[in-house]
């Protein structure tokens, strides 16, 4: 980073005074903002530099054993991994059977001592399964490598282990009062949620403030404050059925294609355009008899052309910025629902999957420190992504139970979820030292 910027520096001296004077602005900022870093904080950036070589292999092992979230032998082998580390630095660790919600489980670690409660966040599986043809770390320069789960999130993992390790390398581990949370069913959550993320909620109503370490937007100038949570919604409709010369008369009505056709029309034309607000049918079946499987997201119908459909059935997803949007968009829809066309009857019902994380002004002063940090680091500004850009994540169940939450501060790269996902392993010591930081100063500003 520094290199270019001195040989620019070398060209602009010949070149003019106005440029001169330019340039020494520019040359003095860094070293103004490295100052702003303590003692302590600059042998925590010593430590992390030192040890980048170490959480590279340790990387490199845990993407390298496939944990795609229905293997549950390959996710629980991950988790032993990270279980060591953080018994190495003194954590209590448990794992948490899977069983009861059909997937692997979890891997807790705690360390209780008199600062605020800090929640870190990170889980253990990927989206690749044993069947993937994805499943070696490569390297494919000096900075970027890739493998599965490299920035989603074993990368994440391994810079809440670098920045804890920098912690207890001066002595402030001690003190900290800090929960980690590696779930094992991320990416193809357990059923029934509520007992999939029993043990994080749990958690979150005795922590102050909660971070996660997802790969965000990819962009290391950026970090989540604010995701759009996630409701699913099943539209059932019934009409009456008869031959299908007799629709719209008086006795038979419109049948439960056209009712269900109605309602989604007025949904689009009462909520569109609100923002952040979004909703949209993704699977329909109608006919005169139809079944709808929507663990399996199947259909199928059987009807004929000179007949008046009796049922239909609508799914699809409403995703909204808060709670308060979540229950107007609700409100709404039920009430669009209810004023059905002559001889039909329809039915909403919603289930909330991923609660909002609305932007609260605690969120907002965790980003402000954030970016605090970076600028004293040197790395620049931070600043929200666009919360419409953000999908659901595991720390929206804590959101409403902390006073502040932030996400996106873990390894960055771009194409989570692809054959393609890669990391840009300079942001390894560049995020696990604005970690390390940003838990100190929180743990030293509250206790
Ligand atoms: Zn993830």
């Amino acid at each position: 980073m520094s290199l270019p910027f001195s040989r620019c520096v070398d060209a602009s001296i010949r070149t003019s005074t106005l440029v001169l004077l330019f340039v020494a602005i520019f040359t003095v900022s860094p070293a103004a903002s490295q100052s702003r870093i303590s003692d302590v904080e600059q042998e925590i950036v010593e430590y992390i530099e030192a040890n980048v070589d170490g959480a590279i292999d340790l990387l490199e092992r845990t993407v390298n054993i496939n944990s795609g979230t229905m293997n549950f032998a390959g996710v629980r082998e991950v988790g032993h991994i990270f279980r060591a580390e953080l018994d190495q630095l003194g954590f209590t660790t448990r794992w948490i059977d899977g069983a009861p919600f059909e997937r692997a489980g979890h891997l807790i670690a705690e360390r209780r001592g008199s600062g605020p409660g800090i929640l870190l966040i990170g889980h253990l599986d990927t989206v690749f399964e044993e069947d993937s043809p994805f499943q070696r770390f490569e390297r494919l320069s000096d900075s970027v490598v890739r493998g599965p789960g490299v920035i989603d999130m074993k990368g994440g993992n391994v810079i809440i282990v670098l920045a804890l390790q920098s912690l207890q390398s001066v002595g402030l581990l001690e003190d900290l009062n800090i929960a980690v949370v590696l779930h094992g069913d991320e990416e193809q959550s357990g059923a029934p949620l509520s007992l999939a993320r029993q043990t994080l909620v749990q958690l979150a109503q005795t922590a102050d403030v909660a971070i996660g370490f997802e790969d965000g937007d990819g962009n290391p100038e950026t970090a989540v404050i604010a995701r759009r949570g996630f409701t699913g919604w099943q539209l059932n409709v019934r009409g009456r059925r008869a031959h299908s010369s007799l629709v719209f008369s008086d006795d038979i009505g419109f049948g439960a294609v056209y009712e269900s056709a109605r309602i989604l029309n007025d949904f689009r034309e009462q909520l569109v355009g609100e923002r952040y607000l979004t909703f949209n049918p993704g699977i329909i079946v109608g006919g005169t008899t139809i079944d709808f499987d929507l663990e399996q997201s199947r259909a199928s119908a059987f009807g004929k052309t000179n007949v008046i459909a009796e049922s239909t059935t609508v799914a699809g997803d409403l995703r909204t910025i808060s709670r308060e949007q979540l229950e107007s968009a609700k409100t709404r829809m039920r009430a669009i629902v209810s004023q059905n066309l002559s001889h039909t009857s329809a039915e909403i019902v919603f289930e909330d999957l991923y609660p909002p994380m609305a932007p609260t002004d605690g969120n907002q002063q965790l980003l402000t420190m954030v970016d605090q940090v970076s600028r004293d680091l040197g790395y620049g500004p931070v600043e929200a992504v666009d919360p419409g850009a953000a999908g659901a994540a595991d720390i929206s169940f804590v959101a409403d139970h902390v006073e502040m939450a932030i996400d996106g501060l873990g390894l960055m790269g771009d194409g989570g979820h692809t054959l393609s996902e890669t990391a840009d392993l300079r942001t390894l010591p560049m995020q696990a030292k604005r970690a390390a930081i940003l838990i100190h100063r929180l743990s030293r500003d509250n206790n």
